[in-house]
């Protein structure tokens, strides 16, 4: 059996399967009937407001510089993209392709889906693609990697800092602020919602 299928009552403790709630409904421990957890009936739009929110830092974060340097009195401004290409460029192929792909391919990917999904469905339009980007979603669990490009980001801006003198540029604070409106996007993402929205709308 799958554990993240597994739900503890806060007031017994008692192990339960988690079970698919109508709209709005919520689901009671079967020993003391307390509320283990409720279906959003607005989950729909509170991802999609995230999802915007996080396309919107996105876009700061790769257009603006994400940092500074100042190198022999020459002062440069870096983009993601640059900081990318200068690794590529020194030799770090892999690190360029890891941190390019946890910065900037896989959020891209991910907010793209999730508005491509739910624009329409918020609009009562079913798209073609639906149901397989929604199979997407539900099987990659969006933004899970998050914290972890952002410690990468950390990581090579502090490697930096030994060599040149690092000024921190708004990209870093937009992609600082990005990756907790995509984490707690995510946590809002319900499948079984948009699954019911979709039978609905086909
Ligand atoms: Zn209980
Ligand atoms: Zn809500």
């Amino acid at each position: 059996m799958d554990v993240s299928e597994l739900i503890a009552c806060p007031d017994c403790d008692c192990l339960q399967r988690r079970v698919s709630l109508p709209l709005g409904g919520a689901a009671h421990c079967g020993r003391c009937d307390a509320v283990l957890y409720r279906s959003c009936r607005n989950g729909l739009q509170h991802t999609l407001a995230y999802a915007v929110a996080g396309l919107f830092l996105f876009l700061i974060a790769n257009i603006y510089p994400i940092a500074g340097i100042d190198m022999q009195g020459h002062r440069q401004a870096a983009s993601l993209y640059d900081a990318v290409s200068v690794l590529w460029q020194e030799g770090h192929a892999e690190v360029a392709v890891l941190v390019g792909l946890t910065t900037i391919v896989s959020p891209s990917i991910q907010i793209g889906l999730v508005l491509f999904l739910l624009v329409p469905l918020h609009f009562n339009y079913l798209i073609q693609g639906a149901v397989p980007v929604l199979r997407i979603l539900e099987a990659v669990r969006p933004w899970s990697m998050m914290e972890v490009f952002f410690l990468g980001v950390l990581v090579s801006l502090f490697k930096l800092e030994q060599l040149a003198q690092v000024e921190i540029g708004i990209a870093l604070w937009a992609f600082a602020a990005m990756v907790p409106i995509l984490i707690v996007g995510g946590m809002t993402f319900d499948p079984d919602e948009v699954w019911a929205k979709v039978r609905a709308l086909s």
